[in-house]
């Protein structure tokens, strides 16, 4: 609340700046968070700024810089089409496709655009006849006298990052290869070139120094908290954190001169947030009372803390367990929220793993299971104890299996147990604990 009375100030007091003044507002990897809890600001918060920012001034674009679904019941149960009716509610202009959009296969983003009343960027990603699988590659928003162009990508190490299962056959072109054909017909037709990019921070660093016609870069996937904009060549990038715990906010001042501007920012915490919406928080609502029945159920208490790391052998040697297998394995990276000390309820798990993957057991050779085990950002803690010539039968999600049979084909043996992990772990959890 704080800093938005202070920008309000700062405008009346600057008066006649409105004219050349243009206000971003940017979130992305919202994963499902509608609901305001803990350091989430939640849908209803988030849509009040925005209103209020509206009122007060005729250019504010609000964007999203993709992953909007998958994290919550409420995404999850539906199959994330209730966070694109939130979204449409919020007053969202330009949205993009990140990798999460993919959880329910391609076929469901379908769906997405068919609800979403503002338009899915994604120049990246294209389907088995080579179209589009976004509304469009790049769009073209107009105020007055002031053009601005946005181009929407996403990371082209999608394919690893999805379920094979639904999304057969795509194509993720290489972002820099995208740019390079769209950058240079668009610069010419606008004022000021975004990139709405789904590719992490880093890789936007990489394509600011390649790309200096691009003005601002907004990002997203890498989760990054970005305080203020950085530069990298003549290039600004901002990125707002993740799961709505901040908002990003950029204000640009064009000064007359054709491709002068200032350009400032900041991430806006949830505190810093006026009060709900009422509408959006009656939306929301009306959708986590469908799942609040079957998710706000506590099965134990725990007393203490566990990070995501710390989850990862608990439940591996659940799994393990719970089919009699060598080992468990679960990617670190499916793995979407860590426990707090006190009740744990359903919505905890749901959280934990939203993903919905079952149970599969894989039978590898040591040597290859090493090789799985590699693709994990950090060492894996039972790595150091494999035997490269013995054969393990590991337990293991749906997620992770499919792309061991890609990779390995008929050298490993996969069996489907069809059960949802979540469900193994919700009745493990409830009858013995952690
Ligand atoms: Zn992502």
């Amino acid at each position: 609340m704080r800093k938005f009375l202070i920008y309000l100030a700062l405008m009346i007091l600057s008066g006649s700046s409105l004219a050349t003044e243009l206000l971003i507002i940017h979130s992305n990897d919202f994963h499902g968070h509608i609901s305001e809890a803990d350091t989430y600001a939640g849908a209803a918060r988030i849509a009040a700024y925005v209103r209020e920012l509206r009122r007060n001034h005729p250019r504010v674009l609000f964007v999203d810089a993709g992953d909007a679904i998958t994290g919550t019941p409420v995404s999850s149960l539906f199959e994330g089409e209730p966070i694109f009716h939130i979204m449409n509610a919020m007053g969202y202009d330009v949205g993009l496709l990140g990798n999460h959009e993919f959880d329910h296969g391609a076929a469901k983003i379908a769906t997405f655009k068919d609800i979403a009343k503002f338009p899915l960027l994604g120049a990246t990603a294209l389907d088995a006849d080579n179209q589009f699988i976004s509304d469009k590659p790049f769009t073209i928003i107009e105020y007055d006298d002031l053009k601005i162009g946005i181009i929407g990508i996403l990371t082209d190490s999608t394919p690893l990052l999805i379920t094979p299962h639904g999304n057969q056959n795509l194509t993720f072109r290489a972002p820099a290869d995208v740019l390079e054909e769209l950058i240079p017909d668009l610069r010419a037709r606008v004022d000021f070139l975004i990139v709405l990019s789904h590719t992490g921070f880093e890789e936007d660093i990489a394509l600011a120094k390649q790309f200096q016609d691009i003005d601002l870069i907004i990002g997203g996937h890498s989760h990054t908290f970005n305080q203020h904009p950085v530069k990298s060549g003549r290039t600004w990038i901002v990125q707002a954190d993740h799961y709505g715990q901040h908002l990003g906010f950029v204000k640009v001042n064009f000064t007359g001169t054709k491709g002068q501007y200032r350009l400032i920012g900041d991430l806006l915490a949830a505190d810093e947030l006026p009060q709900a919406d009422l509408k959006v928080l009656a939306l929301v609502e009306s959708y986590e009372e469908k799942v609040r029945d079957k998710v706000d159920l506590p099965i134990w208490e725990t007393d203490k803390d566990l990070s995501k790391e710390e989850i990862q052998p608990i439940l591996e040697r659940i799994l393990a367990e719970h089919v009699n297998a060598d080992l468990g394995f679960y990617n670190i990276g499916g793995i979407r929220d860590s426990i707090d000390a006190g009740v744990i309820t359903i919505r905890k798990i749901w959280n934990i793993e939203p993903f919905s993957n079952t149970l599969v057991t894989i039978t590898l050779s040591g040597a290859d299971y090493l090789v799985l085990l590699a693709q994990e950002p950090k060492l894996h803690h039972s790595a150091a104890d494999i035997n490269p010539n013995k054969r393990y039968t590991i337990a293991t999600s749906s997620f992770i299996a499919a792309h061991a049979k890609q990779a390995f084909g008929s050298a490993i043996k996969v069996q489907e147990r069809d059960l949802l992990i979540r469900d193994v772990l919700i009745d493990y959890i409830s009858k013995n604990g952690l």
